[in-house]
């Protein structure tokens, strides 16, 4: 049966002008209404001023008839004496001088504003009638232009009485009990009208569990549901294994060897898999990756390895390469760009077990990619992916271990609540000799500032990368494009250095080349778009320079200036936004202090939360709607304990059970 509450808005009578606004907020449906909860309330409640915040809202009496200090046009200043609790105080109210008139002696009235002095108020507003009278919670939503927030209120309002009775939890009474919690229905009132602090406490505590809740039986139940099967016990030596550690021409550091044989033990069980490597960029993660391939091959299995762009997969190709030189490995490349010719040839050779290790793009998740005897499946760069790639991936071979790599490393309790059941090994360490990339931020949008430097720099020999966030002038405004700097570059470099374009838009060809010549130091200046955020690996350019860098995430700056400071050189990124917004400035300027990835990720998430961060397409984190994953980190904890609890029991919850199968399935779309 269908349900008012999932029509669209035209069933609330709301002119089409309007709705097409809210759509634009995100609104389509008598439930998105609902769930458009207010950012903040204005309240207006008795506050009392403090040595710490003089803010106030009191009643008072009038004492005296106001006076008018001065009046100039539109600029005025009245004074009233008034008394406060028992105390005579003085009150100066500006630009309001038509309340001259209201203002007679014995009125009682509401002052809204800032303590000055002992006895002197600055009024930022004045209410004509006593506290209790005015005493209020005024919900206040984000709004666009053409909107109010006072008629998003009033939508609300009209979309509450209307589907009220639809209104219905999921939550297990056993669990609303034990936690005291109110009804949805309730929940949903009070947190859009409100009439005092208790009942925002309480919408809060029950909107963000169900949350929660929600999130980790969706997560949970994908997670079980894809263990159902047991995994192929791996049986190789690890002495091979281990001889092969030790010809690697560095020393590993302990974290990749304890992460190493996490892995190597997952293999020898008779489980699958599942398991993410988070580890600061640099921190040495394509290694582990390479010694579980070998393991991998030594039981007898194929392996894949799939990288989010061709330049990334051809570098994997080509590390793989030389790191088993000395076996007798059959390594293939399959990306889109090989001609059909090739990508037939080598798809057939996969097919027959030829190769044994693939590298690869999107083009290894196809249809038409059949694996001989799949056994491990690697994602590099894993936040580039999504849920159903991996998932697809997996499908291609009996049981297959799946191991996935992060360079947007989070604190471990925090990784396994968002990434559900998955085991998280972390690197932390930092390969020895590695100087931290020293980062600067500077106001404005030209080299200028650290022209000199760069000279310099480009004279020692190293090369440099500078990074736009736009490819050419056409797509926007307010943000420098890679085209126009290459030009100019090309131009005052002409004659001293090469200069190099790089961006998304050329021919996978094309992109190879310029790589390939900045490799060789044919190119000395690179600049790009983010195509090089992720592993590009050139040891000797070791400074960046990111242009319009408030148009990034930190997490992404921060996998920017990643590719800088290899080996035992010293790195530096340099920072140029003429952004005026603090908060954005604020940002920037933290880059400054810490070159901790998780440090990082924390402040990021913090700002921007874990589905913008961690991508919410392609990791399936949502940016949640209420509750955060930081402030609110013991409900997380609580939800996923009950959730795997209730996942157990499922068939003594008909409810819950039939809205999980309604989510997944808006989930598979
Ligand atoms: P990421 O974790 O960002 O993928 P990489 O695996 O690309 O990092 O490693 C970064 C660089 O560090 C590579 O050039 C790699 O050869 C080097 N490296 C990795 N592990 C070590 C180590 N233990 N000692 C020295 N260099 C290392
Ligand atoms: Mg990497």
């Amino acid at each position: 049966m269908r349900r008012l509450i999932d029509e669209g808005l035209i069933k609330l009578k709301i002119a089409k002008p309007k709705r097409d606004i809210l759509l634009e907020l995100g609104i389509e449906k008598i439930s998105d209404l609902l769930a458009y909860y207010p950012y903040r309330y204005e309240i207006i409640e008795e506050q009392q001023p403090t040595s710490l915040d003089p803010s106030l809202c009191l009643e008072a009496i009038v004492l005296n008839r106001a006076r008018i200090a001065y009046r100039r046009q539109n600029l005025s200043k009245l004074v009233v004496d008034v008394v406060i609790d028992q105390k005579r105080m003085t009150v100066s109210i500006f630009n309001r001088h038509f309340l001259i008139n209201q203002l007679i002696p014995g009125k009682v009235i509401t002052i809204i504003g800032k303590l000055e002095k002992a006895n002197m108020i600055t009024a930022s507003n004045i209410k004509l009638q006593p506290l209790n009278e005015i005493a209020k919670i005024t919900p206040v939503y984000s709004i666009k232009e053409g909107i109010t927030s006072k008629s998003i209120a009033n939508y609300v309002k009209k979309a509450y009485e209307a589907v009220k009775e639809e209104i219905d939890d999921f939550i297990p009474d056993k669990l609303m009990q034990a936690y005291r919690l109110i009804s949805r229905r309730d929940a949903i009132y009070y947190i859009h009208f409100p009439n005092n602090r208790n009942e925002i406490k309480y919408a809060l505590r029950y909107l963000k569990y169900e949350e929660f809740l929600k999130f980790q039986l969706m997560m949970n139940y994908l997670h079980l549901n894809h263990l159902k099967g047991v995994g192929l016990r791996k049986d190789f030596s690890i002495k091979k294994v281990e001889q092969f550690i030790k010809q690697l021409p560095f020393t590993l550091t302990e974290d990749q060897l304890n992460v190493s044989y996490e892995i190597l033990a997952d293999f020898k069980k008779d489980m699958v898999m599942n398991r993410l490597v988070q580890g600061d960029v640099g921190s040495g993660k394509t290694i582990v990756a390479v010694i579980s391939l070998y393991a991998n091959y030594l039981a007898g299995f194929q392996g894949v390895m799939m990288a989010p762009t061709e330049i990334l997969a051809k570098q994997h190709a080509k590390s793989l390469q030389t790191y088993f030189k000395n076996e007798k490995i059959r390594i293939g490349l399959l990306i889109g760009s090989l001609t059909p010719k090739k990508k037939l040839e080598m798809q057939q050779a996969i097919r027959q077990g030829e190769i044994d290790l693939i590298v690869g793009t999107h083009a290894l998740i196809q249809e038409s990619v059949d694996y001989n005897n799949l056994g491990l499946v690697i994602t590099d760069e894993q936040h580039r992916f999504g849920v159903k790639q991996r998932q697809v991936l997996k499908t291609k071979g009996n049981r297959v271990d799946l191991l996935m790599m992060s360079a947007t490393p989070i604190p471990r309790t925090l990784a396994i609540a968002l990434f559900g059941d998955m085991d998280v090994s972390t690197i932390k360490t930092m390969p020895q000799g590695r100087k931290e990339v020293k980062t600067k931020f500077y106001q404005g949008h030209s080299m200028k500032p650290i022209l000199k430097f760069l000279k310099e720099y480009l004279e020692t020999g190293q090369q440099c990368y500078v990074v736009c966030p736009l490819v050419d002038q056409s797509e926007g405004l307010n943000a420098k494009d890679a085209t126009s700097i290459y030009e100019a570059m090309k131009k005052y470099f002409d004659g001293h250095y090469e200069v190099g374009l790089l961006h998304g838009r050329m021919s996978d060809d094309k992109k190879e080349q310029i790589m390939n010549e900045f490799r060789e130091n044919k190119i000395q200046i690179l600049v790009s778009t983010t195509v090089i955020e992720v592993g590009v690996d050139v040891s000797n350019a070791n400074m960046m320079v990111v242009y319009s860098a408030d148009r990034f995430g930190l997490s992404q700056l921060h996998q920017l200036r990643g590719r800088v400071g290899r080996k035992d050189k010293q790195g530096y990124c340099f920072l140029l936004s003429d952004t005026q917004n603090e908060n954005s400035m604020e940002r920037l300027a933290f880059l400054e202090t810490t070159n901790d990835g998780f440090e990082v990720s924390n402040y990021d998430l913090k700002l921007r939360g874990p589905g913008e961060v961690l991508g919410e397409k392609q990791s399936g984190i949502p940016t949640f709607n209420i509750a955060n994953v930081f402030e609110d980190q013991e409900i997380l904890k609580h939800a996923r304990d009950d959730a795997i609890e209730l996942l157990a029991h499922l068939e003594d919850y008909p409810k819950l059970s039939q809205m999980l199968n309604e989510w997944l399935s808006k989930v598979e779309k």
